[in-house]
């Protein structure tokens, strides 16, 4: 246990502690940073800044490459610690987070070039003819990233690796839940040959995040839930720190009449309870066409009470992060079971720490597992007469962050897809949408703003700056002073020159436009 020396100035804080979910053993144990340590991390990266911007980028995309092939020597030991501190399945470590990262850390060797290259290019506008631009990608400059526990590796660095290839420096904080994936990212960032002082790590709960977020950084990455989101955004709006915000999900699934009940149940029963159905973007409300409600049902019923739950390198579903999440959870169900709902299914429950997979039905709309974000294993079923009004009611909620929708008809899958109110949605398919960095991933509403991967992703990290540059270096410009009614008659020429439908029209303004290029009469 590494000893907590606190600033004169402030209370000491606990420590935190990676811990195993299911056991509650403690497996290490790490400083929580004092205020003075996050204002030293921030000094650091900016000082830090100037010099890894100026790395040359095929230098950056080495370090990248160099990077992939030790996430991918060391994956085992990666899954081990994410499984170890969530409690997820090491073979869902494998996937959802050794794997994503790798084909992150792949993609950004294709994108990054082109995002940070700056061609001239010619102008559209006639009048700007004479004119070359080009649009440059600066780096904020240093750029704190907070993020929770659920994908402890993938959500730090879908974040930190963009931020530090566009020239950033950064200062991260894991979630106090999941420290020991945030170390071993750091320590491979800096074996791979980022300069140690150009990506910072500091431990500790929400009051370290809000320190963090109150430090001179240049931009804030936030993952995690809406309510921490919000203050994060009222802090940055103080001091109009541009923010990226991922929150929360309520994401709906709509299954069409003609889809496979079987595939459609097995799709989302892994959707929803992977990860111990701690999933942002996890099909939290299922809206089933009437003609196939009974089948769905039926075939989910068959899913979810074969679901190994437990520990042990075959089980399905750990035990959820901590008690108090299960005992939200819980509340949430309980209020269901109270306003009329049923439950129709549940996998065995195998340790107490464990929340059994849960299915319920007649769930009304005002019930809480409809309206709030249910962050747990319990699966909503409602049955809807159309797929319009499965879209009324998926999009009838204060989230937005996905969505998926099942049919056999991929068009018609497609057409309805079109009609979500979220940030991206999957066809015959769940949570594929945030495991392909091509796909920005992000949401509306509660949900946040801001979008990690894709193209959009990418732009988070940089902002632009436009660079106009005249090819001859003393043109008079049309627009300068030197008005006159001759002056404003040639404008009015140049306006049908460029403009007008007519080529006789156009052609006749000619002699204005040439006395407009080279303004003989300018008092220059
Ligand atoms: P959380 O909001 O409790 O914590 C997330 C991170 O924010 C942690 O590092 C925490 O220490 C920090 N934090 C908490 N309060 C803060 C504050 N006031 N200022 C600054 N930092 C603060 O969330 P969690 O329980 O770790 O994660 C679960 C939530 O995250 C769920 O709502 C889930 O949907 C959401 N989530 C969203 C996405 C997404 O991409 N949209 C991905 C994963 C999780």
């Amino acid at each position: 246990v590494i000893p907590v020396t606190p600033s004169v100035a402030e209370p000491p804080r606990r420590p935190v502690e990676s811990r195993q979910p299911s056991t509650g053993e403690v497996w290490r144990t790490y400083p929580t940073a004092t205020a003075a340590e996050i204002a030293d991390a921030v000094a650091t990266a900016r000082a830090a800044q100037p010099a890894w911007a100026a790395v040359p980028l095929g230098r950056r995309m080495a370090i990248l490459r160099r990077f992939h092939d030790l996430v991918y020597d060391r994956r085992a030991e990666i899954a081990t610690t994410v499984s170890r501190e969530t409690d997820k399945p090491v073979v869902e470590a494998f996937l959802t987070e050794v794997g994503v990262v790798l084909d992150v850390a792949n993609w950004l060797q294709r994108e990054v070039p082109g995002l940070l290259r700056a061609p001239w290019r010619e102008t559209v506008g006639l009048g700007t003819r004479r004119k070359r631009v080009r649009v440059t990608r600066e780096p904020f400059g240093v750029v704190a990233v907070i993020t929770p526990w659920n994908y402890p590796f993938l959500q730090v660095c879908s974040r930190v690796l963009p931020a530090l290839l566009a020239g950033n420096t950064v200062v991260f904080k894991p979630s106090e839940l999941s420290p020991s994936s945030g170390v071993l990212l750091r320590d491979l960032l800096v074996e791979a040959g980022i300069p140690a002082d150009a990506c910072g790590i500091v431990q500790g709960d929400g009051h370290t995040g809000a320190s963090l977020v109150a430090a001179a950084v240049d931009k804030v990455c936030f993952t995690g839930s809406v309510a921490a989101g919000r203050s994060v955004a009222r802090a940055c709006a103080d001091r109009f720190i541009p923010t990226s915000l991922e929150l929360g999900g309520s994401d709906a699934a709509i299954v069409l009449a003609d889809a496979d009940p079987r595939h459609a149940a097995s799709g989302l029963a892994w959707g929803r309870f992977s990860c111990a159905g701690q999933t942002c973007i996890a099909p939290k409300r299922i809206f089933v066409e009437a003609p196939l409600y009974d089948a769905f049902v039926d075939a989910m019923r068959g899913v979810v009470t074969t679901i190994r739950t437990g520990t042990g390198d075959d089980v399905e579903v750990g035990a959820m992060i901590r008690p108090a999440f299960k005992a939200t959870l819980e509340a949430q169900r309980d209020d269901a079971i109270a306003r009329g709902a049923r439950v129709v299914a549940t996998a065995p429950a195998t340790v107490p720490s464990i929340f059994p997979p849960t299915v319920l039905v007649d769930v009304p709309d005002d019930a809480r597992a409809m309206r709030e974000e249910t962050f747990g294993p319990l699966m909503v079923i409602a049955k809807v007469a159309s797929a319009d009004e499965a879209v009324a009611r998926a999009n009838a909620s204060d989230f937005g962050l996905s969505g998926s929708v099942w049919s056999r008809d991929t068009a018609r899958a497609a057409e309805i897809a079109g009609r979500l109110a979220c940030g991206a949605v999957a066809i015959n398919d769940v949570l594929c949408t945030s495991g392909i960095p091509e796909v920005p991933h992000g949401g509306i509403g509660q949900s946040g703003a801001g979008r990690m991967h894709g193209r959009a992703g990418l732009e988070e990290f940089v902002r632009t700056r436009g660079i106009v540059a005249d090819r001859f270096a003393t043109a008079r410009q049309a627009w300068w002073f030197g008005y006159s009614a001759r002056h404003r008659g040639d404008v009015d020429a140049f306006l049908t020159f460029a403009h007008a439908r007519s080529v006789v029209a156009r052609l006749r303004a000619l002699p204005a436009v040439l006395r407009l290029i080279f303004r003989p009469d300018h008092p220059l």
